[in-house]
This record gives structure tokens, C-alpha cells and sequence, in this order.
């Protein structure tokens, strides 16, 4: 039964007072259809989680033990609200890789960049103010801005669109709409897999300079590169009008909960409030464990590792949709980070097409949960990251099988069939040359 249904039962007892906020809240019924996607048979091309076994769990073993006998009353102790200032230095010398040259002193650590995503948006926006984003957009973002609105502006292969995001300012400005923030992944996009091309920067900077708006640059994926390095971050172009999130989640591990904002220093004291008022602060303990990861480690080796076995996996996956995918599907190319976006025939529906994948043991993210408008119908999310390479390739094979069977079943009842040039009608622009 999907989980959206059981959570606005009639005969929930505090139905009626629920704040407004999260009243709105649903677990989607993906989510049910997630629990069965868990199973062993299923290959899930679903979740974007990091692949954790790779790493050297002596060496964490090792950093472990360290923190506990060198630290340990510290390390299991309450800290500053702005994180620790070893931690602060050693993620300023990580965002030196992106030609970033901030200060610890205006880093405030996160429980995650999620974290940063709610405590930001919470610093700047009422309900109703608007928040400009990609279309599609990572969901937890859209899950962090659920009580204000979002506006998207469409990706296309060099990312984020500035002639569309000149428009829609322009559009919002024009309606008296204020917007607050523009939220973007210019590097290895979740779920897109683009990158915002160098020649793009300057210009989204200058237009979200010009209508005043706060970018915030969540960065996630950043070092995660197959053929070469993004270009540089938008932080380091326009360090005032810029808040920069970075994440371990990638790099190092999510269980660990480690992200970071990089603040115009104007911000900084305002964050570490609205951070206290939120958890007091972050870990001690797996602070620690994070800057002896950083400082005393080769984390660089382990970061290399994670790279060659992302690439692998990422080349395993284009090669299986260019084996498998029939014609009229089309997909993205992603030079680093997790996923690849695949647009089906615009006649297709993702989202009910899961339940036929999930019964064919293969598992993706229907497009829809990207997008806070009901864009996306036709598109889905794979990840890579996770599923051994022959798991990916029989995956892929099963889900193109499932593609196969709608594609027949829509040309029997008489609907669209791919390679009709009618096909492309209503797609959201941006994203033609695609493949
Ligand atoms: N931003 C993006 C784009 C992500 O993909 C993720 C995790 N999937 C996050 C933020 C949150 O990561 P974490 O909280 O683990 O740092």
C-alpha cells in the first residue's frame, strides 16, 4: 500500500494539527515500492548511495582508535557550534582543489550538506518566497525547500541554461515575486549528470548579482572527476554573492555526516545561530575522525580507488543503454559523480512504468520526484554507483526489456511510437541534443 495513503489516514489522530509546513509531506508510494526494490533479486539502479566496501577499514579502524586514546574526552564531548577549527582548515585545503580560497574561519560544519540545504534556505526564505533551481533538481533539496516554491530553470549537456535563467528572473521580477536563493549542481549534477560548461559561470553569477539573489553552490560530487577536473567552482569566481556546500558523503562516507558551508563572512554568525538553535552542534567524535582522516592520511590514494571503480561502473552503464535501449531513448553522458538521466518517448510514463521494472527484478528513480512542478513524466534516474559492473549490465538489460514492452504496447493501442518526429512536443526546452 503506498505510504502516502497510510499517512493522511482519516483516522489519524493529529491530522488536524500538523503545522502547515509538514502537513503537505508525504512519503511517495516510490518509497513502498522502494522496500520491495530492497530485495535481493532486484537490481536497484534506484539509490545514489556511496560504495562504502571499498574503503581500507583497517586504516578507519585505525583512525577510530586514535581519536579514543588520543582525544577522548574531547572527542566524546560537546563542541562549538561552528565545527571543529581543525576540521575547518583541512576542508578549506579540499576546496583549494576547486580554486577556492576561503578562510576556516567563515566554514561552519553540517550534519551532512543536507543540513546546510535546510539551515540556508530556513535563513532566507518565508513561506512562498521562491527559490530558483534546475530542472531536474536533487531531490532532497526539493524535500529541504517543500515550504517555499520552486522555480525551475532547464539543465541542457553544459548544464544550467543562462538564457533561460535570464528569462525567469526576468518573468519573476517582472510578477513581484521575490527570490531568495538560486540553488545549483554545476559539477556531475544528481540526477542529470552534467556539468555547468566554464563559459556559463560568469554569466549565472552576473545574473543572479543583478537580481540580487544568493547563489548556493552545492558541491557534492566535485572531486569526483573521471577524464578531468570540473572547471572552477562558482565560489571561487564570486566569493560575496556565493555560499559554497561541500560533503565527506562522496569522498569519504556518509555514515559519518560531515558537510560544510562556506559563507560570505556577513553570514557566517547568523548560520552558526540558526545551527545551535537547530543541534547544538555537530559530532565531536566523527569530527575528529574526519581531520585525522584528512591530515594524516593518504585519503588522495582512497579518493583515486573510489574514482577508477566509478569510472568503470559509469562506462559499464553507457555501454549496456547503447547496447540494449531501443531507438527514441536517450540519455546523458556523465564525466564524473553518480547518475545518468534517461529520457524515455514523451508517451511513456516513468513513474508507472516502475511497478513493470520492479516486477522484471530492475529498479530507477522515476523523473517526476526531481522536479517540484510534475515535470519529468518521461524521464528517470540511473545510478551506478553502487551495483557491481554485472549487475549494471543485467539491470540495464531488464529495463530496457520493460522499455521494449511499453514501446509495443503503446504502438498497439495506437499511441505515439518512438521515432515519431511528433514524439518531442511538449518536452521542457533544453534538452534536444541529448544522447
Ligand atoms: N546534495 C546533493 C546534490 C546530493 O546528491 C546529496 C546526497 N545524495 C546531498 C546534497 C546530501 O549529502 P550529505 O547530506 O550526505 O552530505
Amino acid at each position: 500500500m503506498a505510504l502516502s495513503f497510510w499517512l493522511m489516514r482519516a483516522d489519524d489522530p493529529f491530522r488536524d494539527r500538523y503545522a502547515r509546513g509538514t502537513r503537505s509531506m508525504t512519503a511517495s508510494e516510490i518509497r513502498a515500492l522502494f522496500a520491495v526494490a530492497a530485495r535481493p533479486e532486484v537490481v536497484s539502479l534506484a539509490g545514489g548511495m556511496p560504495f562504502t566496501a571499498a574503503l581500507p577499514f583497517d586504516v578507519v579502524g585505525d583512525v577510530l582508535g586514535e581519536v579514543v586514546a588520543d582525544e577522548g574526552p574531547a572527542a566524546l564531548q560537546y563542541a562549538g557550534g561552528q565545527g571543529d577549527p581543525r576540521l575547518r582548515e583541512v576542508l578549506t585545503d579540499l576546496m583549494r582543489h576547486e580554486g577556492i580560497r576561503g578562510s576556516g574561519g567563515d566554514v561552519v560544519v553540517t550534519e551532512g550538506s543536507q543540513q546546510a540545504l535546510d539551515l540556508i534556505s530556513r535563513m532566507f526564505c518565508d513561506p512562498g518566497d521562491v527559490i530558483v533551481a534546475e530542472g531536474p533538481s536533487y531531490v532532497g533539496a526539493l524535500s529541504a525547500f517543500s515550504q517555499y516554491q520552486v522555480c525551475h530553470v532547464p539543465l541542457d549537456d553544459d548544464g544550467l541554461d543562462p538564457d533561460a535563467l535570464a528569462a525567469t528572473l526576468e518573468r519573476l521580477e517582472r510578477d513581484g515575486r521575490r527570490v531568495k536563493l538560486l540553488y545549483t549542481v554545476p559539477n556531475f549534477h544528481n540526477p542529470a549528470g552534467v556539468t555547468l560548461a566554464a563559459s556559463r559561470r560568469e554569466r549565472v553569477l552576473e545574473l543572479a548579482r543583478r537580481h540580487e539573489v544568493l547563489v548556493l553552490e552545492d558541491n557534492p560530487y566535485g572531486m569526483l572527476g573521471f577524464e578531468s577536473d570540473p572547471p572552477d567552482a562558482l565560489r571561487a569566481l564570486d566569493p560575496e554573492n556565493v555560499v559554497y556546500l561541500g560533503s565527506l558523503s562522496k569522498v569519504f562516507c556518509p555514515g559519518l555526516r560531515i558537510g560544510w558551508a562556506l559563507v560570505p563572512p556577513a553570514l557566517r554568525e547568523r548560520l552558526i545561530l540558526v545551527k545551535e538553535a537547530a543541534d547544538l552542534c555537530s559530532s565531536s567524535f566523527t569530527q575528529a575522525v574526519a581531520y585525522r582522516w584528512f591530515a594524516n592520511y593518504p585519503w588522495k590514494e582512497t579518493l583515486k580507488g573510489l574514482r577508477e571503480l566509478y569510472r568503470e561502473r559509469r562506462d559499464v552503464m553507457l555501454e549496456a543503454l547503447t547496447e540494449d535501449v531501443p531507438d527514441g531513448v536517450t540519455w546523458t553522458r556523465p564525466a564524473g559523480g553518480f547518475y545518468v538521466w534517461v529520457r524515455l518517448p514523451d508517451h511513456l510514463d516513468a513513474r508507472a512504468m516502475l511497478a513493470k521494472a520492479i516486477t522484471a527484478r530492475v529498479a530507477y528513480v522515476p523523473g517526476g520526484a526531481f522536479y517540484a512542478d510534475g515535470q519529468g513524466g518521461s524521464c528517470l534516474r540511473l545510478s551506478y554507483c553502487f551495483p557491481a559492473p554485472d549487475r549494471i549490465r543485467e539491470g540495464v538489460r531488464r529495463l530496457a526489456g520493460v522499455i521494449d514492452e511499453e514501446l509495443d504496447l503503446a504502438r498497439a493501442l495506437g499511441g505515439l511510437a518512438a521515432g515519431d518526429p511528433d514524439r518531442d512536443q511538449g518536452r521542457p526546452a533544453g534538452w534536444g541534443g541529448v544522447q
